[in-house]
């Protein structure tokens, strides 16, 4: 698996544990990047010269094929956007403020993402927030109430791991009268995804973490609903016809779409996504498991270790904290060693907090990680704290000199 991705035999001794902040690339998905710009490049939906109609045509092609990752019903519902953050404002800024009226809440929960989070505090809505328990599961029983008209979680955290039961709660959602807007940034790159099943309203997520380019993403919306959105961005692309006075749209999904898109990107995202399906949801499943589990009772071993997020069901990632080592100290430490972790608040800085914590490290793995290489990262751990919390001792005794 390493073979297929270039940036491994640039940097052969990396080891790369954060691609729940960004995956790397595929030849097959620089290839299709390339390939676009240097053999088929032209615009898409406006010309009637043939490259522009191939270039329509692949452009299609992505939606009908993330609307096959998704299990949407139909293509209208596969809107492209620049990421899961600019999916999440569009609902934010086009169904929120047009269906919900004052008094009306918006239900998130103490785990998300800012881009979960933020975006909703712009709309100036009530929100209310479903805690969490000391493992990182989600209490939300009880927390949706008729007040309740817009429930926006991740699927996976990007801090605990934890898989939430997405849905049960689109169910209880539903019962009460509220729509369900699922962030799934970390879930598209190894959970099969089935959005008629799960029976969500909006599905979020971004290709630079599916192994495809950055500046591309998809929102899906059941078509009901997007059909009634207004778009939040006027331009090209987006019209039906305008006169100086007024515009008719068209109809999703190309009503969110103004201006020339991120034509070369969406068509490397198909190229992505056909790569997670080739080697299988479940496959991928499987081997993010077994890394995880590796990675849990290796850290376990370190001295002062806490891992933060114990849920039963985890995606594949670990955040974790050691008493007396500062985030930042282990990751430069990790990283002058060739092993790349994330440090820091993780961008959800009220879930570290709800665990007492300010920052925290995070490893997280992709198709192309080894179980050699979780073993190297744990052996590096073990010595990294080891050997700081020396420094820091040896330091504190020549403060005292
Ligand atoms: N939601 C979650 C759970 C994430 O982990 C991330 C990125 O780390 C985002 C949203 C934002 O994704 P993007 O920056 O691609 O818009």
């Amino acid at each position: 698996m390493r073979e297929l991705f270039p940036i491994f035999k640039a940097h052969p001794e990396l080891v790369y544990l954060d691609s729940a902040a960004t995956a790397h690339k595929p030849q097959g998905v620089i290839d299709a990047l390339t390939t676009f710009y240097a053999d088929d490049y032209a615009t898409v939906h406006r010309a009637a010269y043939r490259p522009s109609l191939k270039a329509t045509e692949l452009y299609n092609q992505a939606r009908e094929t993330a609307r096959r990752f998704l299990n949407a019903a139909h293509w209208e519902e596969i809107v492209f956007t620049r990421g899961t953050t600019d999916a999440i404002n569009l609902v934010a800024l086009s169904y929120a403020r047009t269906h919900l009226k004052e008094g009306d809440e918006i239900l998130i929960s103490e785990m998300e993402h800012h881009s979960n989070l933020v975006p909703w505090q712009m709309t100036g809505f009530k929100l209310r927030f479903i805690p969490m328990n000391a493992q990182g599961v989600l209490e939300w029983q009880g927390k949706i109430t008729p007040q309740t008209k817009l429930v926006a979680l991740a699927h996976i955290s990007n801090v605990t791991g934890t898989v939430n039961p997405i849905a049960e709660i689109a169910r209880e959602a539903h019962r009460c009268g509220a729509v369900l807007l699922v962030d799934g940034a970390q879930a598209a790159p190894h959970h099969p995804i089935d959005v008629q099943a799960l029976d969500c309203d909006f599905y979020a997520f971004s290709s630079h973490k599916c192994y495809g380019p950055t500046g591309v993403g998809v929102l899906y919306g059941k078509r009901a609903l997007l059909e009634k959105m207004p778009p939040v961005q006027g331009g090209g692309d987006m019209i039906e016809r305008v006169e100086l006075e007024r515009t008719t749209y068209q109809q999703p999904p190309l009503r969110f779409e103004a201006g020339t898109p991120s034509i070369g990107s969406v068509i490397a995202l198909k190229a992505a996504l056909d790569f997670i399906e080739g080697i299988g949801r479940p496959e991928l499943a499987a081997h993010g498991q077994s890394l995880l589990q590796l990675a849990t009772e290796g850290l376990k071993t370190v001295p002062g270790l806490s891992i933060v997020g114990t849920a039963p069901e985890k995606g594949p990632l670990i955040t974790f904290r050691i008493e007396g080592v500062h985030p930042l100290d282990l990751a430069t430490w990790l990283d002058l060693r060739n092993i790349a972790v994330r440090s820091g608040h993780l961008c959800a800085q009220p879930c570290l907090r709800a665990f007492g914590l300010e920052a925290a490290v995070r490893a997280s793995f992709g198709c192309y990680n080894t179980k050699a290489e979780v073993e190297k990262f744990v052996r590096l751990v073990a010595q990294g704290a080891a050997s700081l919390l020396t420094s820091l001792t040896q330091q504190a005794q020549l403060a005292r000199c």
